[in-house]
């Protein structure tokens, strides 16, 4: 994207700090290196820079105000909800704002008739649910970030979660945002009615990735609490075969509430870690119903009976609430799990349709052992989204760049066998390039035509989730003829 225009005289880092202490108030503003520190980074910590400044405000007037101050001066904004982004999407711009929306934080209202809740952008997803609860209801998806990442970032993100199979992505349980623009316009989309008229606004800024402008408010859909649900434990000594078991689940017109995967060392990780009784074979899967008492019954037999056909070497169905819990304990602690296991590791993330599932899998593991470096596969299985956590040393020299090489195959691998380069994490600074294999420059110089209707000045989050096509070019995944660019008639941003 274009950044900031440059006939606009910027001030200096000392007056810019100064004019937003003004509209912030000393504890609306930190400038100091060591209060910037923990903002340097997402959860994707091999990035990191220091924002020029960063922003607490508390109000939507001084969101407007710092978006206002940033837009007249042409400084870059980066919007940062609670910083569990894996894709680098909150990394800062050292030359501008972090907006921190930390401090929006209220939920403003949960109305159970119409099955909605109206939060701020800065509520924990899983804070939602819990304010539900009461009601009977809540939130379905659910990252396993849920105890920390914020709603903000999840629609900013269009987050996904084990729910998300039966339940749909986030973009799937939004009823309307409230957003500003880089230039202060307030702006409600989407409608409590269930069909908005107009352009599907909503979906366009569900996964913007904070570049069309930035979430100050959010109404989300609210689901019943299910009256049952049970989760299935299978163990397979192939992955391969564990891979065929979730398309014949699905197949079989049954959508769980949740299928899983583990392979064998995101299994020995999870076990170490947590010992949630898993047993010590290639793969497992989770398999949750949920529903009436009557359907969870029946489907419980049903996927017992898929997965004894499709080669399971073991089928535990969890018998009360505490085994359930220990059986998904593993999973939602794998990613920790692995990070005990290797001083670093590298999460890709990206989406593959289930038939192809299998096939993936053993090419990641050809990968591996190309790169020689260790892979933990433990993913979303259900919705063919794949997570390989690469496992790397940062102090062995030339082992990160190895690793986002291999990275970037995987990606690639996944375009190549119909899937897309992101699953639930979002491009940011991670997969920029693998933009360059998944969309055909017109397709990216749309993306940038949208951008700019929003943000003519490229000032929201620059650099991130889509690339420039001189970038596309130098990463070799455009054709340059003869020195001449594709479409020279476009703009080069
Ligand atoms: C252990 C772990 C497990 C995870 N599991 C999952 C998972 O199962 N599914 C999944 O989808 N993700 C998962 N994630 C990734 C991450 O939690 C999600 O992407 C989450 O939505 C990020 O939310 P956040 O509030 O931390 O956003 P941040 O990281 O702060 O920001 C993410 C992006 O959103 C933008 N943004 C944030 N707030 C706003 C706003 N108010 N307005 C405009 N733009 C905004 C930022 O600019 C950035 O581009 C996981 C992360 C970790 C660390």
């Amino acid at each position: 994207m274009s950044t900031a225009a440059s006939t606009v005289e910027r001030p200096s880092r000392a007056r810019i700090i100064a004019d937003l202490q003004a509209l912030l108030g000393d504890a609306g503003l930190l400038h100091l290196p060591e209060d910037l520190h923990p903002y340097e980074c997402d959860g994707l910590s091999a990035y990191r820079q220091l924002p020029l400044a960063v922003a607490l405000p508390e109000t939507v007037e001084q969101v407007r105000a710092v978006l206002g101050y940033a837009s007249r001066h042409a400084i870059p904004v980066v919007a940062r909800g609670a910083g569990t982004g894996l894709s680098g999407g909150a990394l800062p711009h050292t030359e501008g704002i972090l907006l921190s929306l930390a401090k929006f934080n209220r939920i403003l209202d949960i109305d159970p008739r119409n099955r909605t809740a109206r939060v701020q952008p800065g509520v924990r997803n899983l804070a939602i649910s819990e304010a539900a609860k009461p009601y009977g209801l809540y939130y379905a998806p659910d990252p396993s970030s849920q105890i920390a990442c914020s709603i903000g970032g999840n629609v900013a993100e269009n987050s996904g979660g084990v729910h998300c199979l039966k339940y749909g992505l986030t973009v799937h349980n939004l009823v309307e945002l409230e957003i500003l623009t880089i230039d202060g316009e307030r702006l409600r989309i989407g409608n409590a009615a269930p069909d908005a008229p107009g352009y599907d606004l909503l979906a366009l800024m569900t996964g913007s990735e904070g570049m069309l402008g930035v979430i100050t408010e959010v109404t989300v859909k609210l689901l019943p609490i299910p009256e049952r649900a049970q989760v299935i434990l299978a163990a397979f000594d192939d992955v391969a075969r564990a891979g065929h078991a979730v398309g014949a689940i699905i197949a079989a017109g049954i959508i769980p509430a949740g299928l899983e995967m583990m392979d064998r060392l995101a299994i020995r990780a999870a076990e170490d870690f947590v010992h949630a009784g898993y047993p010590e074979v290639e793969a497992i899967l989770l398999c949750e119903l949920d529903g009436t008492n009557e359907e969870v019954s029946e489907h419980i037999s049903q996927v017992r009976r898929l997965l004894q056909t499709h080669g399971a070497v073991e089928v535990r169905t969890a018998t009360d609430e505490a085994e359930r819990a220990r059986f998904w304990q593993g999973r939602k602690a794998a990613f920790p799990a692995v990070g005990r296991i290797s001083p670093d590791y590298y999460c890709m993330d990206g989406t593959i349709p289930r038939s192809r599932l299998a096939e993936v899998l053993t090419r990641i593991g050809e990968l591996s052992r190309e790169y020689d470096l260790a892979v933990a596969n433990v993913f979303h299985a259900g919705d063919g989204n794949l997570h390989p956590l690469i496992l790397y040393d940062a102090n062995n020299p030339g082992e990160l760049e190895r690793t986002e090489e291999f990275g970037g195959r995987i990606l690639e691998l996944c375009v190549e066998v119909g899937g897309t380069i992101t699953g639930e994490h979002g491009v940011g600074m991670e997969k920029i390039d693998q933009m360059c294999v998944q969309f055909r420059p017109l397709e990216l110089a749309q993306f940038h035509a949208i951008k700019a209707a929003f943000d003519p000045a490229g000032l929201l989050n620059p650099g991130k989730a889509v690339p420039t096509l001189h970038r596309c070019a130098e990463f070799g995944a455009m054709h340059v003829h003869q020195g001449q660019l594709p479409h020279p008639e476009l703009e080069r941003f």
